[in-house]
């Protein structure tokens, strides 16, 4: 069995004194809560303090993103070194708005990955198609392309170090949810992919999340499919209310 992971992010929202308040909302609401694991990926400003609320809690902290480097002229990057030492434990990798926005590349993804698990930061990396993928039926294609680069040059050891979470594009953001029979479909790609770069045993213990537009309303269903191992929550995981509601689904 694998334990679900449920990961909030914030996206470029909330101030150090307003993720402050999040917190001091959220942590009482999921007190307790053991069923699966829980993360919150705040910006980086507001990391050090959200780490500081979350001590001896059940809720983890990530970054959103990292640079492969551990240090160097990199103007405005954060390295995982930086990341660990003040207190993450997870980071998001590859999300299509930094592909997208960023230029980031599957090479970058590559790098990314591996220098989270040089640190021993856990790296949720985010996969998907884009809806033009998807109606040229294109969907697999795009996610074997995406899983073979990033797992590129990963061990079966590294494999079973760090999450996956599809992320159709189309449904990012948008109110439109992958049916959880889409969802699995393509989570069986994935793992397919986790198979033949790590082997059965790493891709069968590999969790794969799903992410795009989960709300309370939705999560149970979404859940409930065998092939869905948690959730990467962005604009209702703003909420205290709303991203508990999620974690309990
Ligand atoms: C995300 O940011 O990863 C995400 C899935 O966003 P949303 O839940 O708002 O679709």
């Amino acid at each position: 069995m694998r334990r679900k992971l449920i990961a909030a992010n914030w996206k470029m929202y909330k101030t150090p004194e307003q993720a402050a308040q999040f917190m001091a909302a959220f942590l009482p609401r999921v007190s307790g809560h053991s069923r699966d694991e829980i993360v919150v990926c705040p910006p980086f400003v507001d990391l050090p303090q959200v780490v500081d609320l979350a001590r001896d809690s059940n809720v983890a902290v990530g970054a959103q993103n990292l640079h492969w480097e551990k240090e160097g002229a990199y103007t405005g990057e954060v390295s995982a070194p930086m990341l660990k030492a003040v207190g993450c434990t997870h980071v998001i990798v590859g999300h299509s708005e930094r592909r997208q926005h960023f230029g980031e590349t599957d090479d970058w993804v590559n790098k990314k990955l591996k220098a989270a698990l040089a640190s021993g930061l856990t790296a949720i990396v985010c996969v998907g198609e884009v809806l033009e993928e998807r109606e040229a039926g294109l969907t697999e294609d795009v996610l074997r392309r995406q899983c073979v680069n990033a797992f590129r040059e990963i061990s079966a050891e590294e494999g079973r170090r760090f999450t996956v979470a599809y992320e159709p594009v189309w449904a990012i953001g948008t109110g439109k949810t992958a049916t959880p029979q889409l969802a699995s479909e393509a989570h069986r790609v994935i793992r397919a992919e986790a198979a033949e770069a790590f082997g059965t045993e790493a891709a069968e213990a590999l969790r794969i999340l799903y992410g795009g537009s989960v709300k309370p309303e939705n999560a149970k269903a979404l859940m409930a499919e065998k092939e869905i191992d948690g959730a990467l929550v962005g604009g209702a995981s703003l909420s205290a209310e709303s991203f508990a509601a999620i974690v309990k689904y």
